[in-house]
């Protein structure tokens, strides 16, 4: 009894040492914050680009890594189809069927039976295409010249797209030895864990900023890849022996813009550059001997890159489903690469993101279309895990001017913050608070110091809104102030 007694008192006083200190610093930091968001404003809080050597993956993961799979099972596991369930796929083939008054069974046998267990899709799917469309191509005639500037740099930013992939793996993935004037073969590497450590300054240099490795659980591959990476889709896919680990690189988007969404940021400003240092990757890898894929964004891809990452030790899924890294917050656009290279992997980490997104919700409530739930996760082809309405998100894309696509859950959530000393203590805060008292306070403070517009007011005017975007745009994408319109 005498132990118990000391061990519950010890408890408690550490219990109380760690609320207070937690919540002390938190309301520290408040009276502080408007000095942190001055700091914000300086070019040296940005974090990115300023390293090739990894200086940028600067959170130290060990205290926080655990030893089982983050992903909790329940029931029976499946693996994605592409076909019906990625709406990049699966509007395309709407459209292909769509005439006026179409009904779900008037459809071909997989979208009927995908639409028979999904109508609410169906019906946010149809008024895409009916209403939505519509409404954006008049809006854009419009106002839609007022995003020029945003627009040429996006389209700019995609304007040097690596030659893709047309082969199914078991081709494009060897190195082709033809090229070098005999068979390729693997050459022999001292160690798993010098190869990790080559692989990741490779990745650094060609300007990843987070790099992190797994093995490659199958369970996150299509089970229907998409038609143009070389598979036959209506064919299962069985995942290949070579693809046993997996690279996860990427960057971040420019923070400035990224906080000007939904209209004048674009995810082309990463995506481009984490298109780049996936293919070169590849390439590397293969010089080497050894079989390479690149999975990239926006839709290049025959897996899921969230599930990759967490594995791979970078962050943890928020309540939006989108990866939540340390450093960058969800400002992170990866990119896979597959490969039988042997590495150490990394392991998967918990810093709190899972306990702060029970209370926070800013996204749930920053996301114009309803998209995020405000409630608990949900079981998705057997795992728990949050779930985002795609068709809502999507509708949502065409429903406001400027650069296609929204952002504005990822640009809202707290973690997505330039990397100025009061954001750097709010992580540690927040990464070493069991209690969860910080959570409260903080979210409390991300509300009164980034208030944001009503989640209408981002729709198209037709559509009740005021083309509000989160921020105001940085100097350089006001097109009013450089472009004479009326000079035509
Ligand atoms: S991208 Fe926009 S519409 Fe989609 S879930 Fe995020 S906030 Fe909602
Ligand atoms: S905004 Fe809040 S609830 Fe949403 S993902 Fe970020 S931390 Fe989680």
């Amino acid at each position: 009894m005498g132990e118990n007694n000391s061990r519950e008192s010890k408890f408690s006083r550490r219990s109380f040492l760690k609320i207070s200190g937690a919540a002390s610093a938190t309301l520290g930091m408040t009276g502080l914050g408007f000095f942190g968001l001055q700091a914000g404003k300086s070019a040296s809080s940005y974090t990115g680009r300023e390293s090739f050597q990894g200086a940028a993956q600067s959170f130290n993961r060990k205290k926080f890594i655990i030893d089982k799979s983050p992903h909790v099972k329940v029931g029976q596991t499946s693996r994605i189809d592409a076909r019906t369930e990625m709406i990049f796929a699966r509007i395309p083939r709407l459209m292909r069927q769509w005439k006026k008054g179409i009904e779900i069974d008037d459809l071909d046998p997989l979208l009927k039976s995908f639409y028979k267990s999904h109508p609410d899709q169906f019906e946010l799917d149809s008024d895409l295409i009916n209403r939505v469309f519509p409404e954006f191509r008049k809006a854009n005639k419009e106002y839609g010249e007022k995003y020029l500037l945003a627009q040429a740099w996006s389209n700019a930013m995609s304007a040097v797209w690596p030659e893709g992939i047309n082969q199914p793996p078991e081709i494009s993935d060897f190195p082709r030895g033809e090229r070098y004037g005999e068979p390729s073969k693997p050459y022999k590497l001292k160690s798993p864990g010098k190869t990790s450590k080559l692989i990741k300054q490779m990745a650094y240099q060609f300007g990843s900023i987070l790099v992190g490795i797994t093995e490659l659980n199958p369970d996150w591959v299509y089970e229907h890849p998409l038609k143009r990476r070389g598979f036959d889709s209506d064919k299962p896919f069985k995942v290949p022996d070579h693809w046993k680990y997996a690279i996860v690189v990427g960057t971040p988007m420019s923070w400035d813009p990224f906080y000007a969404n939904p209209t004048y940021g674009t995810s082309e400003d990463a995506y481009s550059r984490s298109r780049i240092i996936a293919y070169r990757m590849a390439a590397f890898i293969k010089q080497l001997g050894y079989a390479a894929r690149p999975h990239t964004p926006g839709t290049d891809y025959d897996l899921m890159v969230v599930p990759i990452a967490i594995d791979a030790g970078l962050g943890e899924q928020g309540r939006h489903s989108v990866l939540i890294t340390p450093e960058l917050g969800s400002n992170f656009r990866p990119a896979v690469i597959t490969t039988n290279i042997p590495m150490k992997p990394d392991k998967p980490i918990k810093f709190g993101v899972e306990e702060f997104c029970k209370t926070c919700k800013i996204c749930a409530e920053n996301c114009p279309s309803g998209a995020i739930t405000h409630g608990d996760k949900q079981v998705v082809r057997g795992y728990k895990r949050y779930q985002v309405n795609i068709s809502k998100c999507h509708n949502f894309w065409y429903s406001n001017l400027g650069n296609i696509g929204c952002r504005l859950c990822v640009a809202s959530c707290p973690y997505s913050r330039k990397s100025n000393w009061l954001h750097r203590t709010a992580l540690k805060v927040t990464s070493n608070d069991p209690t969860g008292v910080s959570h409260k306070v903080l979210t409390a403070m991300q509300k009164s110091f980034y208030p944001s517009p009503d989640a209408g007011d981002y729709y198209i005017p037709s559509m009740g809104g005021k083309n509000a975007s989160y921020r105001e745009p940085p100097w350089w994408l006001k097109t009013e102030d450089f472009i004479d319109m009326q000079g035509g």
